[in-house]
């Protein structure tokens, strides 16, 4: 799709193009007309490398016909359905800037949440181990040792290529000492004891129809679907992880809407106490949270 709001030679006034663009993502994707703005004026930015301030101010400023196509090749494939944090290499998650490419999943707000919790259980000024199971892009890990700095953490992910960019963003965050490895859950552990075990792992189920709508279309399906019922990955990471975790030290879980029942009833039958699950930003039951018994 062409916009047409250039001019002779190839030159666009930026406000129409942006005007045009947004119609065109909210036709096509079914975005509300703010999200579709806001996304427009991303993929701008990104052309353009200036900041919004910027690119709001200047709206009655021509785009020189090599930005203008440079743009619309970034509106094609977002209008194709790319997620926009694909498009742009970037998402940002607990304030951090985070690189993201089509081998991690794109981090949620949702998923702030169990940053939270975690570091309600991390104290500030004592060393602690803290454990991130499947980190991806090293999201829920790297917003923790910001926060925690004499928190020891340990990273893992199945995925070399996830791994790659969690090392990337942990040297771009100044987080050089968060321990990476390539691990299929607790596999690559060995005899690693951690204070507090992390995760987010695949959870929704492998049929559920979700998986063909939106972002979800273009992430990788081994960080989102998790056999039957969703919980496969769940239950594989109980049966290793309280070996892990020290007595006492706690374990936390974000899981899918309506599996806060099952978690709870999981960690419950694996060695937990104080188990509880707390509720997200859209209150919805997220993270399932739970203590390990003594032996
Ligand atoms: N929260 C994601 C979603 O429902 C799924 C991520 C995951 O499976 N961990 O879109």
């Amino acid at each position: 799709m062409k916009i047409d709001a250039v001019k002779a030679g190839g030159d666009a006034v930026i406000r129409s193009v942006t005007t045009a663009a947004q119609a065109a993502l909210s036709a096509k994707l079914g975005l509300p007309s703010d999200e579709a703005r806001l996304e427009v004026r991303m993929l701008l930015q990104s052309v353009l490398k200036k900041d919004r301030a910027w690119l709001i101010s200047h709206e009655l400023d021509d785009l020189h016909a090599d930005s203008h196509q440079d743009f619309q090749a970034l509106l094609e494939r977002r209008l194709k359905g790319e997620p926009i944090a694909y498009i742009l290499g970037k998402r940002e998650f607990f304030g951090l800037d985070l690189m993201v490419t089509p081998d991690t999943l794109i981090p949620r707000p949702d998923t702030e949440t169990i940053v939270e919790a975690a570091l309600e259980k991390i104290p500030e000024h004592q060393a602690c181990r803290v454990l991130d199971l499947g980190t991806g892009t090293g999201a829920i890990a790297l917003a923790i040792a910001r926060q925690r700095s004499n928190a020891l953490i340990t990273a893992v992910d199945a995925s070399v290529h996830a791994l790659q960019v969690a090392q990337a963003n942990a040297a771009a965050l100044g987080c050089g000492h968060v321990e990476l490895l390539a691990s299929d859950w607790c596999s690559a552990l060995g005899d690693r004891q951690f204070d507090v075990i992390v995760s987010n792992p695949p959870y929704i189920p492998e049929h559920d129809p979700h998986l063909q709508q939106g972002d979800l279309r273009f992430e990788p399906i081994s960080a989102l679907a998790s056999g039957p019922d969703g919980l496969d990955a769940i239950r594989r990471i109980l049966l290793a992880a309280p070996n892990h975790l020290k007595h006492h030290g706690w374990f936390l879980l974000e899981h899918g809407y309506d599996q806060s029942n099952d978690v709870r009833m999981l960690l419950n039958q694996g060695g937990f106490d104080e188990v509880r699950s707390i509720r997200d930003l859209g209150g919805i039951e997220r993270v399932t949270l739970g203590r390990r018994q003594p032996n």
